[in-house]
């Protein structure tokens, strides 16, 4: 086991200063006596002055040359990188993830801001024919001015950074609110930016709750854009007091992803995918597979192959060798897991394997068979390690079943039927499909969001069109 590091100050960022005194603490999820970070809490005044800031410095920053911020990026990307070992740690302390997969989180930060520092090259508009001889139009993407960017706790580095890299690239002011259980590894991010040369006030940073600090945020009138993503209620309520002002809002909420098996597959390799899927991270993804849905000629099978992989998912301290699944972020989530396996125990369905506390914080991997569609644990998003498998009998049904949901993130299947895959992907209500791949993970390069209840389904994150949101097209004519 490694020693325990002594807690950092998180504090918040207003114009180039640390601010704020600590007032609340961060535990390690997996060692309750490690204190990870003492924590600066804001208030609204913290918000007011993170705002004057971030509104003073937008005239410079949105002068500042596209390459020249871009590399910035470019340049916290390499620092970001010296410091991967440390900033890793501090993830895994502070959200419990296991290192390995906090060291590809950080990995996946450094590569977005690589990405994005190239995107100052390329911020380019068009050109278009006039029917007034003499003049041409051209168009030209302007950022937005002061952005509020709001974080959840579950990437607590990757999804602030592919937040962050294409609003700053494209010339916008940010506030950001991380979560309040993990904004150690945003101060760290911000420390390579400062360190690469951004201008104070460019990005300033107000920890603290989402019912003080977001709340602030969402309805103050200088905030030209909201970019969240968390849970379906509270994106929901962003976006009614968002829209209402008609400030832009991005919404990346909760999934209830559905991973379709079909009687093709080997079974060993099905459950592979939906155990990568459903309980690395800790089944706390908004990507994870949460639903099985099965053919006949291959469901026990299935069933069988998926509870022999739950051994090799036991849960542990995350920064241990070996360990690849790490402790549930909160009490409060590990008793939302909890109230799920009751809810499912009373709804009839089977516990094939799991559904315990291992210890603290520490969650079985956890598998229900003989789960239906009106079952509470096949239509809520749990956000913990639990598969629910279902049983249809065709790919009609599979792919009437997948959608069947208020739901539409991302969505998989396992066959090597090159027809029925394509049919999934044609018909699947969802944002991303996976083939023969886990319902998480994507790259940093593709398009990423998802329909319905998980998403705005405006604007898209990641890839180069994530600057859409973070730009408006202004249209000029130049008559000589
Ligand atoms: P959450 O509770 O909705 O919180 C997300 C963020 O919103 C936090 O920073 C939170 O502050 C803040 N917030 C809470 N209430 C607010 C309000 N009234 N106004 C403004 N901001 C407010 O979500 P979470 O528990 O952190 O994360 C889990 C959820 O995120 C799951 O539903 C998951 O599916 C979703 N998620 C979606 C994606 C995606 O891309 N679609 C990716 C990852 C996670 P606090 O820190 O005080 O709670
Ligand atoms: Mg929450």
């Amino acid at each position: 086991m490694s020693a325990a590091t002594s807690p950092v100050e998180v504090r918040h960022l207003i114009g180039g200063e640390w601010t704020g005194s600590a007032e609340a603490e961060r535990r390690n999820p997996a060692r309750s006596d490690e204190l990870v970070a003492n924590l600066a809490v804001g208030t609204a005044s913290d918000v007011e002055a993170a705002l004057s800031a971030a509104t003073d410095a937008f005239r410079a920053w949105r002068n500042t040359a596209p390459p020249a911020r871009g590399a910035i990026l470019g340049r916290a990307a390499e620092l970001l990188a010296s410091r991967s070992a440390e900033v890793s740690q501090a993830l895994c302390a502070e959200e419990g993830k296991t290192l390995a997969e906090a060291t590809g989180e950080v990995t996946r930060a450094t590569d977005i801001l690589r990405f994005h520092a190239g995107e100052g090259w390329r911020l380019k508009g068009e050109t278009i024919p006039s029917s007034v001889p003499g003049t041409s139009i051209y168009t030209v993407k302007e950022p937005l001015g002061v952005v509020a960017l709001i974080t959840p706790w579950n990437f607590p580095i990757a999804i602030p950074t592919w937040k962050l890299a294409p609003a700053l690239v494209a010339g916008n002011c940010v506030v950001m609110k991380p979560a309040a259980i993990t904004p150690l590894s945003v101060q760290l991010l911000a420390e390579c930016l400062l360190e690469a040369g951004l201008p104070a006030g460019v990005l300033n940073i107000v920890n603290g709750s989402g019912s003080v600090v977001g709340e602030a945020l969402v309805h103050d009138p200088r905030v030209a854009a909201i970019s969240f993503t968390g849970s379906t209620d509270v994106g929901m309520r962003i976006n009614e007091i968002g829209s209402a002002r008609l400030a832009r809002v991005q919404l990346e909420m909760g999934g209830k992803n559905a991973l379709v098996v079909l009687d093709d597959a080997d079974p060993d390799i099905a459950a592979g995918v939906a155990a990568a899927g459903g309980w690395a991270l800790t089944g706390q993804a908004c990507t994870a597979t949460s639903r099985v849905i099965c053919t006949p000629g291959i469901h026990d099978a299935f069933v069988e192959a998926l509870a022999a992989k739950a051994s090799d998912f036991a849960p542990g301290d995350g920064q241990e060798a070996g360990v690849n699944m790490g402790p549930v972020v909160s009490e409060s989530q590990l008793e939302t897991d909890k109230n799920y396996i009751a809810i499912g125990r009373d709804e009839g369905a089977e516990l094939v394997t799991g559904g315990a506390v291992a210890s603290g914080q520490l969650f079985e991997p956890t598998i229900f068979a003989g789960v239906t569609a009106s079952m509470r644990i096949a239509s809520e998003e749990i956000f913990g390690p639990v598969i629910s498998v279902l049983a249809v009998d065709d790919l009609d049904a599979a792919i009437g079943l997948a959608n069947d949901s208020n739901y539409g993130l991302t969505g998989g299947i396992v066959t090597n039927d090159l027809r029925a895959a394509m049919r999934f992907a044609d018909e699947a209500e969802v944002g991303v499909v996976k083939i023969n791949r886990p319902t998480t993970g994507v790259d940093l390069n593709a398009p990423f969001g998802g329909i319905k209840r998980s998403s705005s389904d405006t604007f898209r994150e990641q890839g180069s069109v994530a600057v859409d949101f973070y730009t408006r097209l202004k249209s000029v004519y130049i008559g000589v």
